[in-house]
C-alpha cells in the first residue's frame, strides 16, 4: 500500500487512521475491547469528563527498526502512570496487560501509518480514559470509556536538535503543592494554556514553572520535565510531588548514571542557582529533549550552553535515547516491546 504522506514533514497535527480501540467499564468491569473504525466518541451530555474533568490520558509512540519492524518503548510505564492517575481520581484501572494489548492492536491495525526508518517520524499512540453516563451530582462515574487512537507524528526538530528560551511563570501554576501535578489530567493543561500563550507571545517557547508552595525551585518546564547538567558531571532534576514523573526523563537519568558515567541527583533546583549548569534541557516524549538556550527570570537571560547550539552532553543523552527507541542501540533490560 502506498500512502500519500510526506513523512520527512510532518509536524504533531491529528490524522483520521483507520482504527482505534475502545473498552467500555460498565458494571464494575471492563469489557474485551475492541476495535473500530469509528473515530467519534458518543457519551451523555452529563459526563464527568464534561464537568468536573474525571478524565486522563496518556501519550507514548511506536518506532520503526531498520529491519522493518515495530518497537514499542516502555509501554508499561505508561500503564503504570495511568493506574495511578486512575486512583488519583477514582477512576478504574486499566491493567497493564489490557493497556499493552490494546497499544499493539492498535498499531498493528494502522501499520501502513507508521513511518518509515530514518525520517525521525514515529507513530503518537494517544490513551485517553474518561468518566462517563448521566451523573450531574459531583462523584464519580459509574461508566468509562478507555479508548486510544494513533497518527503519525514527525521528528520535533526537523533540523537537528535546536535550543530555544524560556521564562519563568511568576503569575501562574502549573498545579497546586498537593493538587492533581504529578497526574495526566487535561486539567492541568487547560490551566497552562494561558501562560504559554503569554510566554510565546513574547517570543519564548514556553513557561518555566516553579514550585507552587514557595515559587524558589523550578518544577516543570511547560508540559515537560526539566534536567540540568554541571560541570563535575551531575544529571539534576527537580523532585516534587506536583511534577509530573516523566518517563522520558527517567529514562535519560538512568541512561546518564549507567552508560554516561555521571553522577545523577533528584533533588531542588533553586530559580537563583542557574548558573550551577552548563546544559539545561527538557523532556517528554514528544520532542525527547527540547535543549534549553536560556531562561528569562524576572529581568534577566540566563544562557546555558549556547542560545543557538546544542551542549555535548545534551547531544550525546539524545542520541543514545533515540537510538535506543529506533532500535540502533541495545536498550536496557525490559525497555524496548516489540510489535509483531
Ligand atoms: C506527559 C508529560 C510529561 C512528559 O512525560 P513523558 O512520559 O516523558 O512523555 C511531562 N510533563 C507533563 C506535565 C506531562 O503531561
Amino acid at each position: 500500500m502506498t500512502l500519500d504522506i510526506d513523512w520527512d514533514n510532518l509536524g504533531f497535527e491529528y490524522h483520521k487512521l483507520p482504527y482505534r480501540y475502545i473498552s467500555y467499564f460498565k458494571d464494575g468491569k471492563w469489557d474485551q475491547g475492541q476495535l473500530t473504525e469509528d473515530a467519534t466518541l458518543h457519551l451523555s451530555e452529563a459526563a464527568p469528563a464534561l464537568h468536573y474533568g474525571q478524565q486522563a490520558f496518556e501519550g507514548l509512540k511506536a518506532y520503526r527498526t531498520k529491519d522493518g519492524s515495530i518497537q514499542l518503548f516502555r509501554p508499561d510505564c505508561n500503564a503504570a502512570r495511568l493506574q495511578a492517575t486512575a486512583d488519583r481520581l477514582l477512576m478504574p484501572q486499566i491493567s497493564t496487560e489490557q493497556f499493552i494489548e490494546a497499544v499493539k492492536q492498535v498499531v498493528k491495525a494502522n501499520q501502513d501509518y507508521v513511518p518509515p526508518y530514518g525520517t525521525g517520524a514515529s507513530l503518537y499512540l494517544r490513551p485517553l480514559l474518561i468518566g462517563i453516563g448521566d451523573v450531574i451530582g459531583v462523584r464519580p462515574a459509574d461508566e468509562y470509556i478507555f479508548t486510544i487512537f494513533a497518527m503519525p507524528v514527525g521528528a520535533y526538530f526537523k533540523g537537528g536538535l535546536m535550543p530555544t528560551n524560556f521564562i519563568v511563570s511568576e503569575d501562574y501554576d502549573r498545579a497546586a503543592p498537593f493538587g492533581t501535578g504529578a497526574a495526566k489530567v487535561g486539567g492541568n493543561y487547560a490551566g497552562s494554556l494561558l501562560p504559554g500563550k503569554a510566554a510565546k507571545a513574547s517570543g519564548f517557547s514556553d513557561v518555566i514553572y516553579l514550585d507552587p508552595a514557595t515559587h524558589t525551585k523550578i518544577e516543570e518546564v511547560g508540559a515537560a520535565n526539566f534536567f540540568g547538567i554541571t560541570a563535575n558531571n551531575e544529571f539534576i532534576t527537580p523532585l516534587s510531588p506536583s511534577i509530573l514523573p516523566s518517563i522520558t526523563k527517567y529514562s535519560l537519568l538512568e541512561l546518564a548514571e549507567k552508560r554516561l558515567g555521571m553522577t545523577v541527583i533528584e533533588g531542588d533546583v533553586p530559580i537563583n542557582d542557574l548558573g550551577q549548569f552548563v546544559e539545561a534541557g527538557a523532556c517528554g516524549t514528544a520532542a525527547v529533549i527540547s535543549p534549553i538556550g536560556g531562561i528569562q527570570y524576572r529581568n534577566h537571560l540566563h544562557v546555558f550552553y549556547s542560545e543557538t547550539e546544542v551542549g555535548p552532553v545534551t547531544r550525546r543523552l539524545y542520541d543514545e535515547l533515540v537510538g535506543i527507541q529506533v532500535g540502533d542501540i541495545e536498550a536496557p533490560e525490559g525497555w524496548i516491546v516489540k510489535v509483531d
